[in-house]
């Protein structure tokens, strides 16, 4: 390094130390660039080509991929809540929607082309990833050109599909347990035109489908899902394997073969499905699953089965962290790599026998689904973040604790920070014991916690920038984390946050060009201790804190949920009765964006009415109560409507809370 560009290093360095002190320092946000938050939040990494900051700090939405066309997250919110859409609100873009299906598409279109593979991709979306309506009726018209079908997993999603489906010659996977309804249902849809393909999953599910194929006279199209014995990976890997809850183990099958034979109906038999389970992080794991499933295919082309089409099923990932690696939240392939691996395999294991390609199917729903929505929500407020009190040494007349803990405190190095951190837990320890025996006031208590943190911040900030940190440190940074109360139900809106420990980006949408000086973990609305996020993407592993910034006096501050648009909105739910958020689809149009359906969220009435309350009789019963009241002389007439006028508000209007 040249003399001047060290000194110049130097120099910044200084600066920002000094500009960090002081937050609000003008010249912070001409220290912090965009390109800081662009690496910060790893935007790149999970974003692309959707998501990005502009100039005006702002993330930036691309609807449409590269193909043009952009808009501003924080003035399409702006703008939403100018029509009285308040937050949380879930920002479906049906654009990205649309880019996904054609990036698949195009994905095995070209692989096909590649390894000159004489059959067809004709994908089909799995319902149960997101079943909105407008979501499905939006999908099912992208995926016109390139006859993209829907598969069900059950009974109402079959309904679902049935009636929405209309493309010619695209395809209708029918998964799941399996009764004679929907089995018969299945079969007589040939008749509107559909190409339902039942796949047996239970052995249970071949005499019922060789029954209603006799009584109805409908000769079916008929899959099985095998067992493989591939393992998975990961928090899904349990859906391969020889416990896995669906599909025919090896035996089964060659007994469903039998059976379908002596029924005169092993030409029915034409599809081979298999799914490994969800967010498949490693390509290894799907080459693996690949090369089983099909030798199995061939194996029954060779038994007399009419084979013609091979359902690798879903698994595809989706990168969160971005840091396209195997870990749970990542995967370490493009869509690219996964068609080649698809076509390039069963070209392979078909050649080998001298056998017709088949039509190749996935039923990729969290790599379709994911990227099209996001959620915006506000944030209400923020903890005290402990240690940044001033700190006054302390007198004679202090605990001789105090100042034993304040001597660790004012000498903490670089070099004795493990030292001096169990020091301090030490003495906070003890001031605790002797608080509880009568011997320490609760001021003096108080005094011995503020300088506990103060120290542990001290050491912290010392620690930070050290390569190596000893494990008992590692839990300062969640500890001296603020808390940001978010306006928003971790059980509604994110629940694989909750239940599965699922990571998604979560980041401010405004305010980029501006360092973000706090750190901090999330708390929802619910009154629920596991309400909370304390998880966020990083480049290795997880980091336990989120950068955010200071709030501003009278300025809200919006975070945005990305990635979330498979799985959560159906399995959110309803704990404290925080209801549905409301949805607006957004479509680009040449002039800008157009709001396509408005979907509003639940209001009190509604989730109320899902536990059985009637709202009239609530508000009956408030009414004769205040009644009571009056006659008692214990209310006065103005707060009695006052509190009939909230009360009625209330039920009529969103769950979550109101910051305007
Ligand atoms: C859930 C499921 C899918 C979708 O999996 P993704 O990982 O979301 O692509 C596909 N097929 C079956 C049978 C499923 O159960």
């Amino acid at each position: 390094m040249s003399p001047t560009r060290q000194s110049s290093e130097a120099m910044l360095q200084a600066l920002r130390s000094q500009v960090n002190a002081d937050p609000h320092h003008a010249q912070a946000r001409a220290l912090w660039t965009i390109e800081d938050s662009e690496e910060l939040y790893r935007i790149h990494g999970w974003g692309e080509p959707y998501f990005s900051i502009n100039a005006a700090g702002h993330v930036m939405v691309a609807p449409k991929g590269d193909r043009g066309g952009s808009l501003d997250l924080y003035d399409l919110v702006t703008a939403l809540k100018q029509r009285n859409l308040g937050l949380p609100i879930l920002i479906r873009f049906s654009d990205i929607l649309e880019d996904r299906i054609e990036r698949l598409n195009a994905c095995f279109a070209k692989a096909i082309a590649r390894y000159r593979y004489s059959g067809v991709y004709r994908g089909v979306f799995p319902v149960k990833c997101n079943q909105q309506r407008h979501l499905v009726e939006d999908l099912v018209r992208f995926g016109q050109p390139h006859r993209f079908g829907l598969e069900a997993g059950s009974k109402p999603e079959l309904l679902i599909a049935l009636a929405t489906l209309d493309n010619p010659g695209a395809l209708l996977i029918c998964n799941g347990y399996k009764d004679r309804e929907y089995v018969e249902t299945a079969m007589l849809s040939q008749r509107l035109g559909h190409t339902p393909i039942i796949v047996l999953e239970q052995l249970e599910e071949v005499p019922l489908v060789i029954e209603a194929s006799r009584r109805l006279n409908i000769r079916p199209i008929l899959g099985v899902r095998a067992k493989l014995s591939s393992k998975g990976i990961g928090r899904w890997g349990g859906s391969a394997g020889d416990r896995a809850k669906f599909g025919l183990a090896i035996p089964e099958v060659l007994s469903a073969v039998e059976q379908l034979k002596a029924a005169d109906m092993l030409d029915c038999l034409q599809l081979l499905h298999f799914h490994i389970g969800s967010q498949i992080s490693a390509i290894s794991v799907i080459k693996d699953a690949l090369r089983e499933a099909c030798q199995i295919y061939v194996e029954l082309s060779e038994l007399g089965a009419q084979m013609g089409y091979l359902d690798v099923g879903g698994g595809l990932g989706v990168d969160y962290d971005g840091s396209k690696t195997n870990f749970s939240a990542s995967k370490n392939y493009s869509i690219q790599n996964y068609a080649n691996d698809v076509v390039a395999e069963v070209q392979e294991a078909c050649s080998a026998r001298n056998l017709p390609v088949p039509t190749l199917i996935s039923e990729s729903g969290r790599a379709i689904a994911s990227h099209q929505s996001v959620l915006v929500f506000d944030v209400l407020g923020t903890s005290d973040r402990p240690g940044l009190e001033a700190i006054e040494p302390p007198t004679e007349d202090d605990h001789a604790l105090l100042r034993e803990l304040y001597d660790t405190y004012a000498h903490v190095t670089i070099k004795n920070y493990q030292e001096a951190y169990h020091d301090a837990v030490q003495f906070k320890d003890e001031a605790i014991s002797l608080f509880n025996f009568g011997y320490l006031s609760l001021t003096e208590r108080a005094k011995v916690e503020r300088l506990y943190w103060a120290c542990c911040r001290r050491i912290l900030e010392l620690v930070r920038h050290e390569e190596y940190v000893p494990d008992d440190l590692e839990d300062l940074d969640k500890n001296l984390a603020s808390i940001y109360y978010i306006n928003l139900s971790v059980f509604q809106s994110m629940p694989d946050a909750w239940a599965i420990d699922q990571l998604f980006p979560i980041m401010p949408i405004h305010r980029l060009d501006e360092e973000p000086t706090n750190r901090a973990t999330l708390a929802d609305l619910t009154c629920d201790s596991d309400g909370k996020i304390e998880q966020f993407i990083d480049l290795r592993d997880v980091k336990s804190v989120l950068e955010l910034h200071p709030l501003k006096e009278q300025e809200p501050y919006y975070l945005g949920l990305f990635l979330g648009g498979a799985y959560q909105e159906i399995m959110g739910n309803l704990h404290n009765l925080f209801g549905d958020t409301n949805t607006v689809h957004i479509h680009m149009t040449p002039k800008g964006y157009q709001i396509e359906h408005v979907v509003k969220g639940d209001t009190m009435t509604e989730v109320l009415s899902y536990v059985q309350y009637d709202s009239e009789d609530l508000i009956e019963n408030i009414r004769r109560r205040s009644e009571y009241a009056l006659q008692d002389g214990k209310i006065t007439i103005q707060e009695a409507q006052l509190l009939l006028q909230h009360y009625e508000h209330s039920l009529n209007h969103y769950t979550y809370l109101s910051t305007d």
